[in-house]
């Protein structure tokens, strides 16, 4: 399996690259599949069942919103913000949706399920989109009743897996990896952190060479360029977005307040006067720019997937930092993120990025990765230092268990986010203050991180059923 940095650092609306993006991209597959079939004229209606995490959080994190927009043939890379819940209101409002953008179809709110109590076998984040060809056969499937396919009207029957940071695959692909995506030649090919040490070693390029020349295999140099500048440029708008709100509170029943706004007029009120000396002004700056980005994502703004959207301020807030307070310019920003990219990779072939499957410590954990290393790779550290600092990076996330109050992307993930991106901007000093060599390696962080996820109870895997989703009151809304 190869990954290009470009698959890491995607671009979508909050609040969660695998309960809002996932979801959306493969109801969009769905339809898609439909009409290149030739028997989207035959749908009369859409059946979606999502199981497992994705059923028990959905509701929080907007999945069923995510699977009208993604039928309606609407791509989460381009969406507005603003079009995303016109298009689902007009849906609900007129009990019709356009299948793909252009076939019109009964539709009903009910028609999207939140099952979290089942979980489809491969992965916690499972869905089953059913199109059918008469109400009767929909109505049937809505009551459970065991029918034939055929008998039944079905025109098809998809399963997939939201597998974390926007990443979908079908189920058929999930069991046969290896058939899921061509192997492309890579002249640097790496698999762990130590190959990836190997390459750098061997060639005398930096762990963002290495990438970069594996990018190659898949885009021109200037692809690559504009389109990581491009994903710079999205962090940007998403921090000026986030500083600039005016309301006070973000969506949904915990009433969270902004706190990003408010942070940057004290801050720019103090720079003002002069008043820069506290020894930490730094930190509050990146404590703003993580806190603006998360906000924005838990608001369902535009952010970069960096690795995932509960994670998304990390990055962005650790290359602010490096731009505001250090010597940035557009070679620094293409060699911070492919750096990270190279780093994401190892997170995503050897353990997860996804909150479902192994908690926090693989969205937070590997963002802080990602950007501890990307941030030592900026500031001069060899590629044995980068490695150390993603190590660094990850070792004091292990363990951080996934537990949203009422399944909505803010507390603790937003706090989280800032308090890793100082996390991460620690890691890459005591990095760059040894030589590289280290006790605990990359991979071995990694495979621990994969292996205490899978010891993790899953009330603590993205399910709001465990932790702080159960010890803290929330007043919910009367019916
Ligand atoms: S607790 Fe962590 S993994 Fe869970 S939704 Fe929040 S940021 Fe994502």
């Amino acid at each position: 399996m190869t990954l290009s940095v470009l698959d890491l650092f995607s671009i979508g609306l909050g609040p969660s690259s695998s309960h809002t993006v996932g979801p959306m991209r493969a109801a969009r597959l769905f339809a898609r599949g439909l009409a290149d079939s030739g028997r989207l004229g035959e749908v009369v209606r859409v059946k979606a069942v999502l199981f497992g995490s994705l059923g028990a959080t959905g509701e929080g994190h907007g999945s069923d919103d995510a699977v009208i927009l993604g039928l309606a043939g609407l791509d989460p890379e381009t969406v507005g913000a603003d079009e995303a819940p016109r298009v689902v209101a007009e849906a609900a409002e007129s009990g019709r949706l356009r299948l793909d953008g252009t076939h019109a179809v009964t539709f009903s709110p009910e028609d999207v399920v939140l099952n979290g109590w089942e979980s489809l076998p491969g992965h916690p984040n499972g869905m089953r989109l059913t199109a059918y060809s008469s109400e009767a056969a929909a109505e049937a499937a809505g009551t459970g009743a065991d029918v034939d396919p055929e008998e039944a009207g079905v025109v098809m029957s998809q399963e997939y897996y939201s597998v974390g940071g926007g990443f979908v695959v079908t189920a058929e692909d999930f069991s046969n990896p290896a058939d899921a995506e061509p192997e492309v030649p890579e002249p640097y090919p790496f698999a762990s952190g130590a190959e990836l040490l190997q390459r750098c070693r061997e060639s005398g390029l930096s762990v963002a060479g290495v990438m970069h020349a594996n990018e190659l295999t898949r885009h021109s140099a200037e692809e690559i360029r504009t389109a990581l500048l491009d994903v710079w440029a999205v962090m940007r708008e998403c921090v000026e977005n986030g500083c600039s709100r005016t309301e006070e509170v973000l969506p949904g029943v915990l009433l969270a307040k902004r706190r990003a706004p408010g942070l940057r007029r004290r801050l720019r009120e103090q720079q003002a006067k002069g008043d820069t000396l506290d020894t930490l002004w730094a930190m509050e700056w990146v404590n703003l720019f993580a806190l603006a980005v998360n906000e924005e994502n838990a608001s369902g703004g535009r952010v970069v997937t960096a690795p995932t959207n509960g994670a998304a301020g990390i990055i962005p807030a650790v290359l602010h930092y490096f731009d505001m307070f250090r010597e940035c310019d557009d070679d620094r920003v293409e060699e911070f993120l492919l750096t990270a990219g190279a780093i994401g990779t190892l997170f995503k072939r050897n353990a997860s990025i996804s909150g479902a499957e192994v908690g926090c410590q693989g969205e937070v954990g590997s963002a802080c990765s990602m950007a501890a290393g990307a941030l030592c790779a900026v500031l001069g550290g060899a590629p044995e230092q980068v490695e150390n600092a993603a190590e660094i990076g990850l070792e004091h996330n292990l363990g951080l268990t996934c537990d949203p109050i009422a399944g909505l992307v803010q507390i603790p993930c937003i706090e989280r986010n800032a308090i890793a991106s100082v996390k991460a901007i620690n890691a890459a000093r005591l990095s760059l203050a040894g030589d590289g060599t280290h006790r605990v390696s990359l991979d071995e962080a990694i495979t621990t991180m994969r292996d205490t996820g899978r010891d993790m109870m899953s009330k603590y895997k993205e399910t709001s059923r465990g932790g702080l989703a159960v010890n803290v009151a929330v007043n919910l809304p009367e019916c």
